[in-house]
């Protein structure tokens, strides 16, 4: 339905008894006498859409001036016969400053990408909005509307247009703490803008719609029943998360629409506070909450402001949905935020109205009285409107971008690929640090690179955009092959060896052709990898090697002995091509270690002591006998995690730390708590040389006063 002018007016009086109707009135006879004849691209009468967008902003129970200046927002722009001058003479200063604001926002600038178009837009708009926050009231109403009706557009003229509006105004929106209408335009820019994944999401979510339906209904009536068992009154309303929330989601976690199980949410609203923590207690002891995933915004609100409580819990189904709890006025000042309280008294932040919505506000304003540059503000901004996302810049002062949580790692693979791989330290604002350290906004990032340095698969955890990690995948999986091949080689020798052949002769023989081809085999180097992937068995490959048509003799039972006379593995450290360190025993050089060929990882060094490999003795196929090469090991060393208990006492950690730097073995890690029974832990990690290095810094711990036990600890 058309939304008329008389409803306008009544929905205006409703929450503002004082509002002038006949202004309001004479407003919209000079709108359709301005846009008269003229229709919208859907083919009804222009007018219809300012009328529209006052129907939204009395929503927003903006004011008579507000109001007025919707009305005519567009008749400046659209028909050239009216001017500012005759406005400002109908209708006042007021309303004309805010229709020129609004008419200036969409005036083009003759840039060149559609990034700097965007930018300039986003300025125009906060510059415009520190003026008199009206102008983007008005202009969200207009921008909603217009993607409301986007349907009527010819299709290639809505991408533009809808990712303006997921780039600039939905952000605007949410910094303004207006959630419902940011939820709005991020659905329909999504729609528009991604139309082909809005329409796979849309339909997926349809497809598992009578599940979530009852799902919604029954955990709603749970809630409800919990809320009386505790006698709290609140509303419940469970509903399927917007789309383009859970787009982001799935895009983040690099998973397809069928994948998608986390997209119900429910949403309890309470009298007080008191209430919200006692529901929270409720729920969680009906579902099994997801751990960090509680989120306690009452106590620290966002920084838009929005307070609420957080948590995720798996359901019956073993599927996670989302529980918000808050009061009701939290709930107003979350939908309509700045809205909601906000008084419109001349359109502007009086100095003392620092009421916490209007903070943001504030800071704009002093950073523009500030007379700080364009780079400066506009870097200020993205900061605040993009909290998801970091800006840096490299040494010569050029910014770049990067998701929240972006490392180094991140920023090296971002210049060129080979600065990725080369890759060995970083510094941030001149100040080495670990590869893994997380970059803040404004950082100076600069990257080390060495000739021999190349990825590790540790990286995989440390980087975050998709372009480091597939770059950092794609190397380590030519590696790996290389790796395969050449441990696969080596553990095919010794078991020909063993049969006392050389491939040589079974080459000659024809044994080695008929065995390759039975194992569907092209050559040597893929049984060589096959064999250091560990899917095929080198012993019993190399048995059918002498045995002609046999099969081969069940593997024995029992743990063999080593044969004293069959080269060992040498293993030459952590970052050896052949062989990787286990992580649950963590070897280091010095230590009684044995290699066990693991699927897909080639040869991995155990302790001999580890569980691990006690726990697979009894497949003696795939243990295989190493040591350490003569060497030293090379810088880092290795890590090694060390418990201390202590005595709750003052300086012992001082202490420790004093014995360790002493001992020139770096520390990587270090933290300490006291236990129930007033005894200090302290966990330590270290970079080491050996093991007698590691057995000289316990030693030296243990003689420290007040020292109750050490130990060396997996993790
Ligand atoms: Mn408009």
């Amino acid at each position: 339905m058309l939304p008329r002018i008389d409803h306008v007016i009544e929905k205006v009086k409703l929450y503002n008894p004082s509002s002038d109707s006949r202004l309001l009135q004479r407003a919209y006879l000079f709108s359709a006498y301005a846009h008269e004849g003229q229709t919208r691209v859907s083919g009804e009468p222009y007018l219809v859409h300012p009328v529209a967008v006052c129907d939204i902003l009395a929503d927003l129970k903006a004011d008579d001036i507000a109001i007025v200046s919707g009305l005519l927002h567009d008749v400046v722009e659209d028909n050239l016969s009216v001017s500012l001058q005759e406005i400002q003479r109908r209708f006042g200063p007021e309303v004309s400053h805010i229709v020129d604001g609004v008419t200036k926002i969409e005036e083009k600038v003759p840039l060149q990408s559609r990034e700097e178009r965007e930018w300039a837009t986003l300025r125009k708009v906060v510059l415009a909005m520190v003026d008199d926050i009206r102008v983007v009231l008005v202009k969200l109403a207009d921008r909603l509307h217009n993607l409301r009706t986007m349907q009527a557009l010819p299709e290639h003229r809505r991408p533009t247009k809808a990712l303006e509006t997921l780039q600039i105004y939905a952000p605007i929106a949410y910094r303004l703490g207006m959630g419902k209408i940011k939820t709005e335009l991020e659905d329909l820019g999504f729609r528009y803008a991604y139309p082909e994944e809005y329409a796979r999401l849309a339909q997926a979510l349809q497809e598992k719609r009578a599940y979530s339906d009852n799902f919604i209904e029954e955990t709603q009536a749970e809630i409800r029943k919990a809320l009386s068992g505790i006698s709290v009154e609140g509303r419940v309303h469970g509903r399927v998360k917007h789309l383009y929330s859970i787009w982001q989601k799935l895009k983040h976690q690099g998973i397809g629409v069928e994948h998608v199980y986390d997209y119900m949410a429910f949403r309890i609203l309470v009298g007080s506070v008191k209430d919200c923590y006692a529901v929270l207690g409720v729920v969680h002891s009906l579902w099994k909450p997801i751990p960090g995933r509680f989120k306690d915004f009452i106590a620290i609100p966002k920084e838009n402001h929005y307070r609420s409580l957080h948590t995720s819990v798996i359901g019956p189904s073993g599927h996670p949905f989302e529980i918000q709890i808050r009061t009701e006025r939290m709930h107003e000042e979350a939908e309509n935020g700045l809205a909601a309280h906000w008084q419109y008294k001349e359109g502007r932040l009086s100095q003392k109205d620092q009421s916490e919505t209007t903070q943001w506000l504030h800071q704009l304003l002093e950073w523009k009285q500030e007379g700080q540059g364009d780079t400066e503000f506009i870097q200020n901004l993205k900061v605040d409107l993009y909290p998801k996302e970091v800006y840096v810049f490299t040494p010569k002062g050029q910014v770049l971008s990067f998701p929240r949580g972006a490392t180094p790692i991140d920023f090296a693979y971002s210049i060129h690929t080979e600065v990725g791989h080369r890759c060995v330290g970083a510094k941030l604002n001149n100040k080495l640090v670990p590869l893994k350290t997380p970059m803040k906004s404004g950082d100076v990032v600069e990257i080390i690179t060495n000739p021999s340095g190349r990825p590790s698969r540790d990286w995989l955890k440390a980087a975050v955009t998709g372009r480091a990690l597939s770059k950092i995948k794609a190397w380590l999986n030519v590696q790996e092959k290389a790796r395969a091949v050449e441990l696969g080689k080596a553990l095919l020798d010794r078991e020909v060896k063993r049969q006392k052949t050389t491939l040589k002769e079974a080459q000659d023989s024809g044994l080695l052709a008929e065995a390759l081809k039975k194992a569907s085999l092209p050559d040597l180097d893929s049984l060589h990898a096959e064999i250091g992937y560990g899917k095929l068995s080198a012993k019993v490959f190399a048995r059918k090697l002498v045995e002609r048509g046999e099969e081969p003799a069940a593997v024995p039972a029992k743990v063999a002995a080593p044969d004293p006379r069959q080269p060992a593995l040498v293993v030459r450290g952590a970052s050896d091509l052949l062989t990787t360190l286990a992580r649950c025993c963590n070897p280091i050089r010095g230590d009684e270690v044995v290699g066990f060929i693991s699927r897909g990882r080639g040869l991995v060094v155990h302790r001999a002591d580890c569980p691990n490999i006690t726990r697979h003795a009894y497949n003696p196929d795939r243990i295989m006998e190493v040591h350490w090469d003569g060497k030293e090991a090379g810088s880092p060393g290795h890590e090694v995690h060390v418990t201390i208990q202590t005595e709750d006492k003052a300086g012992i950690v001082a202490a420790i730390t004093q014995v360790v730097a002493d001992s020139k073995a770096p520390i990587r890690h270090i933290d300490g708590t006291v236990t129930d029974k007033g005894e200090g832990l302290v966990r330590l990690s270290l970079l080491i040389k050996d093991k007698s290095h590691l057995n000289q810094i316990i030693s030296r711990i243990s003689q420290i006063q007040g020292i109750l036990a050490i130990r060396r600890s997996n993790r």
